[in-house]
């Protein structure tokens, strides 16, 4: 299984000790600390026996599913492209979830977002919310697209054009490891 980031193999890890009367949560973790795969069967193999310390709260809080292909990963089981979904309302907290085979990969800090908002246990109540809202998900991508088109301008039909070459690419995971690299020079400004 490979990081859906920059292809390391993934390293078997406990993500989260067993509490008492519990299991340890089993999964797969990067070793250049890009993020945390959770694959389906794990995860619930911990929940059947997961006994929440406190009574859960009412609400789950909402997603949106943004975007079948925009940033999208690849799932490290399959390698199906992975949806990705912005939780609210803690704002700025996202999950990428594969469709196929249920895994979720957590990107870095997102892991320890989703345990401290004690939404670990409720993964599938607040996934399968967003994956059935399909109004709500495009009304979301219509946004994302005018909100890039905003910021970039023309410069998004060249990112757009590079991306289609990239996508396409038998190494695009080289790709897009490279692109995440700091050039080692600042580029020169021609006056
Ligand atoms: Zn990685
Ligand atoms: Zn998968």
């Amino acid at each position: 299984m490979t990081c859906p980031l920059c292809d390391a193999e993934l390293d078997r890890s406990t993500l989260l000790e067993a509490e008492a009367g519990g299991r340890s949560l089993r999964g797969f973790r990067c070793p250049r600390d890009h993020g945390t795969f959770l694959p389906a069967d794990l995860y619930f193999a911990w929940r059947e026996h997961y006994e929440p310390a406190d009574p859960p709260a009412e609400a789950v809080p909402s997603s949106d599913e943004v975007g079948d292909v925009k940033r999208a990963k690849l799932c490290p089981q399959d390698q199906h492209i992975m949806s990705r979904y912005r939780v609210r309302p803690e704002g700025g907290f996202w999950l990428d979830r594969c469709a196929t085979c249920g895994g979720v990969w957590f990107d870095g800090e997102e892991w320890d977002a989703t345990v401290e908002a004690g939404l670990l246990n409720r993964l599938p109540a607040l996934l399968t919310d967003a994956w059935q809202r399909q109004a709500d998900r495009e009304v979301a991508h219509d946004g994302y697209e005018d909100r890039l088109r905003d910021r970039l301008g023309e410069d998004l039909d060249r990112v757009d054009g590079f991306r289609a070459w990239a996508w396409q690419h038998p190494q695009r995971h080289l790709i897009f490891s490279r692109l995440r690299e700091r050039p080692d020079e600042p580029q020169e400004t021609a006056d």
